[in-house]
């Protein structure tokens, strides 16, 4: 892919970027060591002032940042502001519980014949992380924040589409005080992901991509035995049962399918249906889908700008036609506008069966495929008939029943009578092919760290031990 912003809504290339020459990665790998060195010596207190810093810039720069967001991959300029907030909050976030998530823990000193133990942890060094362009500014600060809160230094290879919001983000954290080399954005393509990863300088890596983007990064830093953290793609489904309100299910389905233009790793796309209400809350859906507004993203009443790349827009419409051609039924949507860019617009589509590719396949535009099922036993067979495991969503008011979801659900999150949506208070990621390893929480923070077991002794007391390991 050319390292460039070209406009979705007309397909105009607007700028573009030389990948960086071999020697400036080198100098870059050079100043995250160097940055780690400076970063590692430095207390909780300070770096957290100087990610307040960065929350403050964040917050100071809101419609810039946003404005450049929807430039670049067309969500809408309220959904980008939305996530610049976000951003800001996640940083305050991590600056106020970063200390208290990387305490020592404390281990009973007497049962491992100690004068005192503990576990400390610290932190592993430069982290690549490799970014999509879906959420172009949160997805690099879930990782950013508790990264480098714990210490780390970050090299960021953004994704191709999203220079710009690139480059601010490499900028970001040095103007907020962080020492020279803590954060640097690498203008890169995905054939140079090999050769820094392979860099013994470099530690782990976090990706937030494809399925196959992650299997390519997680064989790599296998054969180097390197940590990595993968949060890959998603078919969550959202199951309706009967005891829910019809009208309130349907208006929260039409948002968790067509959040970021349908373009959500955690957006809804498989609707599992109860059939004593099927017919109700399909009819519902399809007339919420159907009003929504389709333009220009920096409009305040548009609610669905188009699709980020011309290749998301053919892949859609592609797995709509497969649909159709094995017998599957458009309710709404479907119809590729003739006009530039890469539109597509709100579609449902019934009748299902697993031949298809929308059965298999993660759909990331703003399709819904829905499902009818008989019980809630097929419901979350259903549900679990995927190779995904991102987050699931599940509407019922029955107690007992939730608990089976919440139980029997194969997933990373599971949101009862809600959307899946993070929180840097709530650990995030998937299971299956949706990846592994956990972003946000105390757990996102702990998975670049070296846990460090200590052991003291007096020196006059101590067991000269037997041969055991
Ligand atoms: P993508 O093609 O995998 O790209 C993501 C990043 O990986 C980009 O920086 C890309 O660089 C790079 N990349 C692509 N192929 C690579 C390879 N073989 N080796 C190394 N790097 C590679 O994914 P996308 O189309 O941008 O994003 C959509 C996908 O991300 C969806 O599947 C979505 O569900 C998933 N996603 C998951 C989460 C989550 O938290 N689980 C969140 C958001 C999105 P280039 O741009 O230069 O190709």
């Amino acid at each position: 892919m050319p390292i460039a912003t070209i406009n979705p809504a007309t397909g105009e290339v607007l700028k573009t970027f030389d990948p960086m020459p071999e020697e400036q990665i080198d100098r870059a790998i050079d100043r995250a060591v160097a940055g780690f060195q400076a970063l590692r010596k430095t207390t909780f207190a300070q770096r957290a002032d100087w990610m307040r810093a960065a929350a403050d810039l964040l917050d100071a720069e809101l419609d810039d940042v946003s404005a450049l967001m929807t430039l670049e991959m067309a969500k809408t300029f309220a959904a980008a502001k939305t996530e610049v907030t976000k951003c800001a909050n996640a940083c305050r976030f991590y600056a106020t519980h970063a200390e208290q998530f990387l305490a020592d823990e404390p281990i009973e000193a007497s049962e491992v014949s100690a004068a005192s133990a503990y576990a400390r942890y610290q932190p592993l060094g430069p982290v690549l992380a490799v970014m999509p362009w879906n959420f172009p500014l949160w997805q690099a600060m879930r990782f950013a924040a508790p990264a480098l809160m714990a210490g780390n230094t970050g090299l960021l290879k953004h994704a191709s589409n999203v220079p710009q919001t690139a480059l601010y983000l490499g900028e970001l954290f040095g103007r907020a005080g962080f020492p020279a080399g803590t954060f640097q954005t690498l203008l890169v393509g995905s054939d140079a992901v090999e050769r820094i990863l392979t860099d013994a300088r470099v530690r782990a890596a976090t990706l937030t991509g494809s399925e196959a983007a992650g299997r390519s990064i997680a064989s790599i830093a296998g054969r180097e035995l390197k940590k990595t953290v993968l949060e890959l793609g998603g078919s969550d489904p959202f199951i309706v049962l009967p005891s829910t309100d019809l009208e309130r299910a349907a208006q929260v389905a039409t948002t968790a399918r067509c959040q970021n233009n349908g373009q959500s790793c955690i957006a809804a796309k498989r609707f599992i249906v109860h059939t004593d209400v099927y017919d109700q809350f399909v009819d519902t859906f399809v007339a919420h889908m159907s009003a929504l507004t389709v333009g220009d993203p920096m409009t305040d009443t548009t609610d669905v700008g188009p699709l980020a790349t011309e290749q998301g827009r053919n892949d859609a419409r592609e797995q709509v036609a497969d649909a159709v051609a094995k017998g599957a039924t458009v309710r709404c949507g479907a119809q590729v506008p003739d006009q530039p860019g890469w539109w597509y617009p709100p579609t449902v589509v019934t009748d299902i069966t697993p031949d298809m590719r929308m059965f298999s396949e993660e759909v990331f535009a703003p399709v819904a495929g829905v499902y009818r099922v008989g019980s809630l036993d097929e419901a979350i067979e259903l549900a679990n008939a995927t190779e995904y495991g991102l987050g699931a969503n599940a509407w019922t008011t029955d107690p007992d029943e939730q608990q089976r979801l919440i139980t029997e659900l194969d997933a990373g999150a599971v949101t009862i009578n809600g959307k899946v949506t993070s929180y840097p208070q709530l650990p995030f990621g998937g299971v299956k092919n949706s990846g592994y390893g956990r972003e946000l929480s105390a757990a996102g923070i702990r998975e670049f760290c070296n846990l460090k077991a200590v052991w003291v002794g007096d020196a006059d007391q101590s067991d000269v031990g037997s041969a055991t390991e």
